[in-house]
């Protein structure tokens, strides 16, 4: 049971957004252009809202992982949707896109 939620259930959906910023400080280096960063954030939609949650640089290999992990479980998704407009008889196997008839 805790192999399956560690192997299958630590996903992840999103992107990660690398962030770069001034901190104001007088003198600092960011203050020519090099600015601090990257700091990383998860970026999501939730409700139409972007959602930002920052990733400690510890934490990234993990997220990343679990990110994959998500679009693998994605494109499985996708492919049993194909599969089962064969399976429920509204797709043909041989009938391609372009040669659609309408
Ligand atoms: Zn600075």
């Amino acid at each position: 049971m805790k192999e399956i939620k560690r192997c299958c259930g630590l996903m992840l959906q999103g992107s990660l957004v690398a962030l770069y910023r001034k901190c104001g400080k007088k003198g600092c280096r960011c203050e020519l252009g090099e600015k601090h960063g990257p700091a990383y954030c998860l970026s999501y939609k939730e409700g139409g809202v972007t959602q930002m949650v920052y990733i400690p640089a510890s934490r990234l290999k993990e997220v990343r992982k679990a990110m994959e992990a998500f679009s693998r479980y994605w494109e499985l998704g996708v492919r049993l949707s194909r599969l089962n407009l064969e399976l429920m008889g509204l797709r043909r196997r041989d009938v391609r896109a372009k040669g659609r008839t309408g």
